[in-house]
């Protein structure tokens, strides 16, 4: 039997694409090389599954070629998500930030209604299915399995990328590309947690507070990040330390240095705004209305000033309220590395976009050949965006395929 379309790997973007392809009327099969499908579905958001963002702009990635991002990111708006699954009886919650989570809180649910949308539109899913190779013959593709040889008129790699590789990434979705003469980006661990360089943080494991990261690199401010920080036994994790990570990496050439500022909505870069209020209190209460008590006495303890001192009354010398201010607002972070694949949420680099063409995410070197997910060169923020780009691009290329085969 000949399929319209193999689909290679259940995850986000490959169960989106078999729910579209289906519907669209496309014999479609789905191989995948774990036991069970989106294995890794169902650790995201914690389990929760942070399935969308309610604000998606092409700013909100890495991506080698804009217009592809613009295209797909059109293709399939966050409405479209939160109709899906409201559809397939999965609705999503906001939060205040705008991260739309499942709304009962469990990852299962979306995997739920994603593999009902697969099964109303018809596609089969196999698992326990590797696939270890593909090879183009005659008009179609054969896909080859340990013990069967498949054939198909088109095939989609959504393979993912590298990280956390005990759920089913390899990278095997890499070697396709090549072995048809894709270029590939260089491959990096994005939103990955930061491993510190000593143990001065130690203390304050379990600890989250709001930050704005700074990354200097060269003596210049390159980017800045703000949202929570989680210090932790080995380092800094949270949003705030996943979104610096692949941009920390990235600047080591150029000896990039972290600044924390711990209190990022005050105004300004020195201490006069948190001093304002600080009356007829020690130095250590007034910074304690901000922050908690042991990251308030690790900061002073940092700065080498003494917390009983009452700034209203007494007044700083020139040398405290500098190292004061690098403390509270400039402290560099220790960081020896940023967390590899094991740890990190998505894997930067991939199929290079500009191989493909942008409109069907089919490849510009092999017809009938598509590729959606995060095997292609696009890396998103935390907050849904990861998963949003997963949806599209899976629904993008269905089309392009029914456009090239019906
Ligand atoms: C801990 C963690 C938390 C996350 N939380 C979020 C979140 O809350 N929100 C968000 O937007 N993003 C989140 N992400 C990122 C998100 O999970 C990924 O961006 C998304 O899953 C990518 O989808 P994909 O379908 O491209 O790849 P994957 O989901 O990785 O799926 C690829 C599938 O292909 C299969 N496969 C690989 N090779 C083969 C082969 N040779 N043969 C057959 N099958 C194969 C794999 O087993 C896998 O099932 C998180 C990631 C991690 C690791």
């Amino acid at each position: 039997m000949t399929y319209d379309l193999i689909i290679i790997g259940a995850g986000a973007a490959g169960l989106m694409a078999a729910a579209e392809a289906g519907r669209l009327g496309l014999k479609t099969l789905v191989c995948e090389g774990q036991k069970t499908p989106a294995r890794k579905l169902l650790i995201c958001g914690g389990g929760r599954c942070n399935a969308a963002n309610a604000h998606v702009t092409e700013k909100d990635f890495n991506a080698g070629c804009r217009h592809t991002l613009r295209h797909v990111l059109r293709e399939w708006s966050t409405q479209d998500t939160l109709d899906f699954f409201t559809r397939w009886g999965a609705p999503l919650a906001v939060q205040k930030d705008g991260q739309y989570f499942s709304a009962d809180d469990r990852a299962q649910t979306v995997l739920d209604a994603l593999l009902k949308a697969v099964r109303a539109g018809g596609a089969a899913l196999k698992c326990g299915a590797h696939v270890r190779g593909v090879r183009h013959a005659g008009t179609g593709f054969e896909v080859a399995l340990a013990e069967d040889t498949l054939s198909a008129k088109a095939v989609l790699v959504t393979t993912g990328g590298l990280s956390y590789p005990t759920l089913g990434n390899d990278g095997a979705g890499f070697l396709i590309a090549e072995q048809f003469g894709h270029q590939l980006i260089p491959t990096r661990p994005a939103l990955a947690p930061l491993i510190a360089s000593d143990t001065s943080f130690k203390p304050l494991a379990g600890i989250a507070t709001e930050v704005r990261l700074t990354l200097w690199a060269q003596g210049r401010k390159t980017i800045t990040v703000e949202g929570p920080m989680l210090f932790t036994h080995r380092g800094f994790s949270g949003p705030a330390a996943l979104e610096m990570s692949l941009a920390w990496s990235d600047a080591q050439p150029a000896n990039g240095e972290v600044r924390t500022n711990f209190f990022p909505t005050l105004p300004g870069d020195d201490i006069a705004p948190i001093l304002a209020g600080a009356g007829q209190r020690t130095l250590k209460n007034t910074i304690r209305e901000h922050l908690p008590e042991r990251l308030v006495d690790l900061l002073l303890e940092r700065a080498g000033v003494e917390g009983a001192i009452r700034p209203g009354k007494e007044g700083l010398s020139k040398v405290e309220r500098q190292a004061l201010t690098k403390a509270l607002r400039a402290l560099p972070l220790p960081i020896r590395e940023a967390g590899g694949y094991t740890k990190a949420e998505v894997t930067a680099g991939g199929v290079d976009l500009k191989s493909v063409k942008g409109s069907l995410l089919e490849s510009r070197l092999q017809d009938g050949l598509f590729f959606a997910g995060e095997v292609l060169d696009v890396d998103g923020r935390i907050g849904g965006f990861n998963l949003q780009w997963a949806w599209a691009s899976g629904v993008a290329a269905a089309r392009g395929i029914a456009k090239r085969l019906l």
